[in-house]
């Protein structure tokens, strides 16, 4: 079913069996980006910029730090060391004073959170969705650089008739030059796969919900400092491209799911299409989001005074859904390099050369440019819509037990009056 492990399998550190969960660590030690002029520190994570001493007692101003445009942490401008000193020691004295004066020390907050959230890492959870054979195990496993379905089972049809939808988790950790990512990939097999799919979204519904829930209950807990954010960032869903647009399941779903994670249309096995097929099912596909009111992850807005470079390349995103995307687990030869790819008799694709597929818009999108937007939306959309229901809904069930002890209280009474009532009366006819 799965073709063959990556060639070149990044240096898996350590694998325990049942939790799924592997830690894998990319580019050599000691390859570390030097940023701002910094050289690599020798466990090849780049060096912390750390506020430097300076002759005076207060370093220099730093440069403003230019704003990310797509929220991730930006490294910012460190002073150089060496250069600094020299500069410092050339002033006259009596500027050397006045920049001491204007001198408060905020412009090196960004470092500050730079510093903490490094140290921290980060988490990202990934939902894959969509029926059996679309290429979803190929496409994250060529995404992330990873073996995830080593263990899996793929059921035949007989099994398939009757097949509910399975949750799976696969945790792996993931370091790049000194940052640590925690990525949660969750599966769905079964998905789409029986002769009946009545809701059969409805458990990758209770899972986002569970995990809201979860977190719910944890920020509501005594111990709020280690929360572990297992909610759902993003959901890829796969469509077939072997269909005319949308499928009534592949609709179901999205309505369903789309006010509760991010969604990102992906064009399974694009290589299965000819470049104008790809062009008129993609417009299809959108024109269908819209027509059924399908609230798909938006990128966010560019401000006005942002990059030409930046605006073209969000344009780009933008017209490029559903992600028309190849998957593959193996390396082949094209022009001398060894790159993933799919031979055919007929030739070859390559997975990451952009005129075959959407491989790298995709992949820079989830990974380099919008991760931390996806994070974004799911806490300050997706999860206060949870939340706010979820409290309008106890102050519901508050005002409701309220009114039924009052009216419990009210019988009660009413029944005690009523029985002393009748006890003096028949007392009185006794008499
Ligand atoms: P899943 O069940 O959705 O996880 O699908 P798999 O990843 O197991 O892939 C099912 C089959 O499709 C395998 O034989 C893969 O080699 C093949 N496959 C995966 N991605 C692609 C692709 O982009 N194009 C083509 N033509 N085949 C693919």
């Amino acid at each position: 079913m799965r073709d063959l492990p990556p060639a070149s399998l990044p240096n898996e550190q350590c694998q325990i069996p049942g939790q799924q969960t592997s830690v894998i660590n990319y580019g050599a030690e000691g390859t570390g980006a030097a940023t701002n002029g910094s050289h690599p520190s020798p466990t090849g994570t780049p060096p912390l910029p750390l506020p430097l001493p300076h002759p005076t007692g207060t370093p220099p101003l730093p440069r403003p730090t230019p704003c990310n445009p797509t929220g991730s942490p930006v490294v910012p401008h460190r002073p150089n060391r060496a250069g600094t000193g020299r500069d410092v020691q050339s002033l006259p004295m009596k500027r050397q004073l006045d920049q001491d004066k204007e001198y408060v020390g905020f412009a090196m907050l960004p470092n500050q959170v730079h510093r903490k959230t490094v140290k921290k890492g980060f988490t990202f959870t990934l939902m894959v969705a969509g029926e059996s054979g679309l290429g979803k195990s190929t496409l994250i496993n060529s995404l992330f650089l990873t073996d995830l379905y080593k263990e899996r089972k793929v059921p035949n049809a007989e099994e398939r008739i009757n097949k509910t939808v399975d949750i799976v988790k696969h945790t792996v950790s993931i370091e790049e030059k000194g940052i640590k990512l925690r990525l949660t990939i969750i599966d769905t097999p079964g998905f789409g796969d029986a002769v009946n799919n009545t809701e059969s979204w409805k458990p990758l519904e209770d899972y986002i919900d569970q995990q809201f829930e979860q977190y719910f209950r944890d920020e509501s807990g005594l111990n709020r400092r280690n929360i572990q954010d297992n909610r759902v960032h993003c959901c890829l869903y796969f469509i077939s491209p072997f269909g005319h647009g949308l499928r009534p399941l592949d609709v179901e779903c999205m309505k369903a799911l789309h006010e509760k994670v991010n969604i990102v249309p992906i064009l399974a096995k694009a290589d299965s299409l000819t470049a104008a097929e790809m062009r008129r099912k993609k417009m299809k596909i959108r024109e269908e989001i819209k027509q059924f009111g399908i609230n798909i992850y938006q990128f966010p807005e560019y401000d006005s005074d942002e990059e030409a470079d930046f605006k073209r390349q969000d344009q780009i995103l933008k017209d490029s859904i559903p992600f028309a995307v190849i998957g593959s687990n193996i390396q082949v030869e094209s022009k001398g390099r060894r790159v993933r790819g799919r031979i055919y008799p007929w030739g070859m694709v390559e997975v990451e050369n952009p005129v075959h597929s959407d491989f790298l818009l995709l992949r820079n999108m989830l990974v380099r440019t919008h991760m931390q937007d996806l994070k974004d939306v799911t806490r300050e959309s997706h999860y206060e819509n949870y939340r706010a229901n979820c409290i309008q809904n106890m102050t519901r069930m508050v005002v409701l037990e309220r009114k039924l002890k009052t009216t419990i209280v009210k019988n009660t009474l009413t029944f005690h009056k009523e029985s002393v009532q009748r006890r003096l009366l028949c007392l009185e006819s006794v008499q």
